[in-house]
C-alpha cells in the first residue's frame, strides 16, 4: 500500500489493529496505560522506551493524528493541543527565554497577535511587526536577540500571500527559526517545510475538522524542537483529547476531497463577485487580480476556501449586508461545511484599535466569506441577493 500518496496516507496511515481486528480506529478513552512492572515502569518514564504513559503525554488516538499530519506535511515529529491557540502559545513559550525577540507578519490571527503584544511582554519577550506589503524591512527588525521569524499564509483575514521562500531564506541567513502558521492553506495545498519552515502550526478547528464539531491544534517540524515542545506540554497540560484526537484523523481521510470542492467553491464565487457592481475589491489568491498571484501559483496548490471582499459604502454597508444574509452563516469559525460571513472589524479583530486594524489590512467594509460545500449557485443567489438589498 502506498502512502506516498496524499489521499492514500491520510486514509490509509492507522493505529496497529487491536486483537478483535477492526476496521475502522477505536477511540482510546483511557487517562493512563498500565506497565508490565517496575522495570517497565522505571524505563518509560526515563523515555529510554516509547510508549504511552499517561493521555497528558500522548494517547493512541493523538498519535494517529499527529502521524497523518507529520506525513501530511513532510516533518519529522509532532505534538497535538487542545485547540490552535495553545498550539502557538505552548510552541512559543517552549523555545523562548525572557530577552528573546520575535519578528512576525503584522497580519495574523486576532488571538496571535494578543498573545505578542499584551502577553508576552510580560516575560520580557518583544515583538517587531512587519508590513506584509514591505518584505524588505524584516532584514531590518533582525536583531541579536531574534529567534523566531514567524507569519502565516494566506493572512486572516486579508487573503494576502507571503513569499514562504523569502522568509525561509532570510531565516537561514540569520540563523532564526521559521514559525508558519499554515491554517489557512492546510497541508493538502501547501507544505512550508519545502520552503525553509522549521514548524508548522494548525488550527485543526478549520478546515483539519472541516464540519465545525471540534477544537484542535497541532505543531510538526524538526524533532529536536519538537522535543522541547512536546516536554513543556508534557508539564504543562494542553493535550488534545482523545476523542477529538479521534474526530480529526477521521476528518482527515476527508480533507483532500472536501478541500478540492472548498476551492472549486470559492474560485467561482470570487469570479462572480469581481465583477459585481456592490463590491470594491475581491481577494483570493487565484485570480488574476490578486497583488500576489505569481507567489500563490508558486507555493500553493489551490487558492483556499476564503474569499475577502470589499463592501461599497464601509461599515454601514457591510453590517446591512450581514443582516441580509439568508442561508450562510453568521459565526466565528471558518472550514466549516456550511458557508460562514464575518465582519472582522467589529468581531474577530475589534479588540485591535482602529490603526492596528488598518495596518494588519482590515478595513470597515471588508467581509470575509469562508466558503463551505453547499452547491456554489446557491452560495452565489445567498450573497447576492445580499448585495443587492
Ligand atoms: C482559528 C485560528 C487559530 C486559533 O485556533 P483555535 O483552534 O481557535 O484556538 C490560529 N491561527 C489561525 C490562522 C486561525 O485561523
Amino acid at each position: 500500500m502506498s502512502e506516498k500518496n496524499f489521499e492514500t496516507g491520510a486514509i490509509r496511515k492507522q493505529l496497529e489493529r487491536s486483537q478483535y481486528q477492526e476496521h475502522t480506529t477505536p477511540l482510546y478513552v483511557t487517562s493512563s496505560f498500565i506497565f508490565e512492572d517496575a522495570e517497565d515502569m522505571r524505563a518509560s518514564f526515563s523515555e529510554e522506551k516509547q510508549r504511552n504513559i499517561y493521555s497528558r503525554f500522548s494517547n493512541p488516538n493523538t498519535s494517529e493524528f499527529v502521524d497523518k499530519v507529520v506525513q501530511m506535511e513532510g516533518a519529522e515529529d509532532g505534538y497535538a493541543f487542545a485547540t490552535g491557540m495553545a498550539a502557538v502559545f505552548s510552541t512559543f513559550a517552549a523555545l523562548l527565554n525572557s530577552g528573546d525577540h520575535i519578528v512576525s507578519a503584522r497580519s495574523i490571527f486576532g488571538s496571535t497577535h494578543t498573545l505578542f503584544t499584551k502577553y508576552f511582554p510580560k516575560w520580557n519577550i518583544e515583538t517587531s511587526y512587519f508590513d506584509i506589503h514591505n518584505l524588505a524591512e524584516i532584514e531590518n527588525l533582525i536583531k541579536p536577540s531574534t529567534k523566531i521569524l514567524y507569519a502565516e499564509s494566506p493572512t486572516n483575514p486579508g487573503v494576502d500571500i507571503i513569499d514562504l521562500e523569502l522568509l525561509g531564506a532570510i531565516a537561514k541567513k540569520y540563523n532564526l527559526l521559521l514559525v508558519i502558521d499554515n491554517c489557512f492553506a492546510t497541508p493538502y495545498i501547501q507544505q512550508p517545510i519545502k520552503f525553509g519552515a522549521d514548524l508548522v502550526i494548525h488550527s485543526a478547528t478549520k478546515l483539519m475538522d472541516g464540519q465545525g464539531r471540534v477544537l484542535g491544534g497541532i505543531v510538526v517540524g524538526k524533532s529536536d524542537l519538537i522535543k522541547e515542545i512536546y516536554l513543556f506540554s508534557r508539564n504543562t497540560g494542553p493535550a488534545l483529547s482523545p476523542f477529538n484526537a479521534w474526530i480529526l484523523s477521521k476528518s482527515l481521510e476527508t480533507l483532500a476531497v472536501r478541500v478540492e470542492k472548498h476551492c472549486e467553491n470559492a474560485l467561482k464565487l470570487a469570479e462572480f463577485l469581481e465583477n459585481h457592481s456592490k463590491i470594491s475589491t475581491v481577494k483570493y489568491p487565484f485570480l488574476k487580480s490578486h497583488p500576489q498571484f505569481k507567489i500563490a501559483q508558486k507555493q500553493m496548490k489551490l487558492g483556499g476556501n476564503i474569499v475577502a471582499v470589499e463592501v461599497k459604502g464601509g461599515l454601514e454597508k457591510g453590517k446591512q449586508f450581514l443582516n441580509s444574509i439568508k442561508m450562510c452563516s453568521l459565526s466565528a469559525n471558518l472550514g466549516d461545511t456550511r458557508t460562514i460571513v464575518t465582519h472582522p472589524a467589529s468581531t474577530t479583530h475589534s479588540k485591535l484599535s482602529e490603526e492596528e486594524q488598518l495596518a494588519a489590512g482590515i478595513t470597515p467594509g471588508l467581509v470575509r466569506i469562508s466558503v463551505g460545500l453547499e452547491h456554489v449557485n446557491d452560495i452565489i443567489k445567498d450573497i447576492n441577493q445580499a448585495l443587492n438589498s
